[in-house]
């Protein structure tokens, strides 16, 4: 979660590198930092590895980013790395626990400072190990532990193998809160039960139901708009691979359901590619796969040359929406700038599907008729491998932000609201945020403050209610 971010650092004073970058290949073989770089003579590598394990290992007795809070001999001590140090902290807190409670906080994790370790378990009462995903520390010092028994002295140990902590999904403080209260037998209540009262009243009364939805003014949801009419103009019970991206909710109402399969990044073409083979076993069913442009960079490129080369029949639609959207816009190699903001040369992705041997063609996603042309077109032909690049800049990109192309407005006479062709296309359909329905005057509104003025909208309204005028 932490890493789903980017934003403006203050740097110090940057080191200006009086080195020259030089890559010294010419010394003996064994030596790491002038011979060649490889892995053999392998037994010779392997304890080359294991003697700087040792040496990481002794530098981490001492190192800052292992720290140590409370009594020298609490009754519990909690060892804990990552967030899970400010979660521990809380919950001690939030229990008034300071004075039994110790928290040693693990910023090097591997190898572990069996030392340090060791001689803060000598004086605990007991352990417990609070960590998310696998109880990694908690399985390795249990290990260090039975190895040397009269170091470590017979002690309690609590964690995920325990139960004390959940050994599925994230923690939070609350999670801890409720291991300490088992361990301590305290009892604490988190909310008194008025105030659960109040707040599920104010739930239930003051907020609007809502689905999970993308952004208004995001390309994603015209695109799988248009995926999903297409798949059902074809009425071949065609159906779309999903990848890991925004365009990942296509998954849900908000993105039409449009989304069958989900998995890793790069999967979805994969597994497309997979099913494009069946057609030598009857299958006649077209096959979609979508990825983002960031994701086809990092790993969609391979099983599209598979599909080529396996001559699988599918269409992957590139959601190009310019950026790495969904954490935080970071730089990816389709764009004209580096990783630091310095101008850097694009590859141009039509290009290299191309150079894989697909049929590729691009369009704006916003525009619904030359879209669904496309696409139709390549899933009709169901033939080969065929590439729908849809691009359109992400609503929240910094390039995007605050510009607003259409002016948009209802037609209020013209609104036929539940008559027109799919009872409120725009607001029970499309669901752009910005587009709402206006219980009094029986016809849809537009939120000007959320709506981006894409002007996408105008398009789906059979009876030309919506309108735009550009700005
Ligand atoms: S604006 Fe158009 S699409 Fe929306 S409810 Fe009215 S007629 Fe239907
Ligand atoms: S123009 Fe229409 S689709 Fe685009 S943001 Fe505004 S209301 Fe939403």
């Amino acid at each position: 979660r932490l890493s789903h971010a980017s934003g403006n650092v203050v740097t110090g004073k940057i080191k200006k590198e009086t080195k020259k970058a030089y890559f010294d290949f010419k010394g003996n073989m064994l030596d790491p930092m002038t011979g060649i770089v490889t892995t053999i003579p392998v037994s010779i590598k392997h304890s080359l590895q294991h003697e700087k394990l040792h040496q990481a290992g002794r530098i981490f007795e001492n190192s800052g980013f292992n720290t140590f809070e409370g009594s020298e001999n609490p009754e519990l001590l909690i060892i804990t790395t990552s967030i899970c140090d400010l979660y521990a902290k809380e919950a001690v807190d939030v229990l008034k626990l300071d004075n039994k409670v110790a928290v040693l906080k693990l910023g090097t994790t591997w190898p572990l400072p069996s030392k340090l370790v060791q001689n803060k378990i000598q004086k605990a009462g007991a352990i417990l190990f609070v960590e998310e995903i696998q109880p990694f520390i908690e399985e390795n010092i249990k290990v260090l532990s039975a190895g040397a028994p009269y170091k470590f002295g017979e002690k309690t140990y609590f964690g995920k193998q325990s139960g004390h902590i959940p050994m599925i999904g994230e923690l939070n403080p609350d999670l801890i809160i409720k291991a300490l209260q088992q361990i301590f037998n305290l009892e604490y209540q988190f909310f008194s039960n008025s105030y659960k009262k109040a707040a599920d009243k104010a739930v239930e009364n003051c907020l609007p139901e809502r689905e999970i939805a993308f952004c208004p003014g995001c390309p994603h949801r015209a695109s799988f708009f248009t995926i999903n009419k297409v798949l059902r103009l074809n009425n071949q019970d065609g159906f779309t691979c999903g990848d890991i991206g925004c365009y990942s909710l296509g998954i849900l109402p908000g993105g039409f359901s449009t989304i069958k399969t989900l998995h890793a990044m790069g999967s979805g073409t994969g597994i497309a590619s997979g099913f494009g083979r069946f057609s030598q076993f009857g299958m006649t069913q077209p096959v979609i796969s979508v990825c983002g442009d960031s994701t086809f960079f990092h790993s969609a490129i391979p099983p599209l040359v598979n599909a080529v080369h396996n001559e699988s029949n599918l269409t992957m639609v590139i959601l190009d929406n310019s950026g790495t959207a969904m954490t935080g816009f970071q730089p990816h190699p389709g764009l004209l700038t580096g990783t630091r903001g310095e101008p850097a040369p694009g590859v141009d992705i039509a290009d290299v599907c191309r150079a894989i041997g697909a049929r590729t063609k691009i369009c704006d996603p916003f525009d619904l008729e030359k879209t669904e042309k496309n696409l139709l077109e390549f899933i009709e032909k169901n033939r080969g491998v065929n590439v729908l690049i849809l691009k359109q800049i992400c609503a929240l990109s910094p390039e995007k932000k605050g510009s607003k192309p259409f002016n948009m407005s209802i037609d209020e006479d013209k609104c036929i609201g539940e008559e027109c062709g799919c009872n409120k296309i725009c607001t029970r359909v499309f669901s752009c945020p910005a587009l709402i329905w206006n219980q009094e005057k029986n016809s849809a509104l537009i939120n000007d403050i959320l709506c981006t003025g894409c002007g996408v909208c105008a398009e789906i309204c059979p009876a030309d209610a919506i309108l735009r005028e550009k700005i």
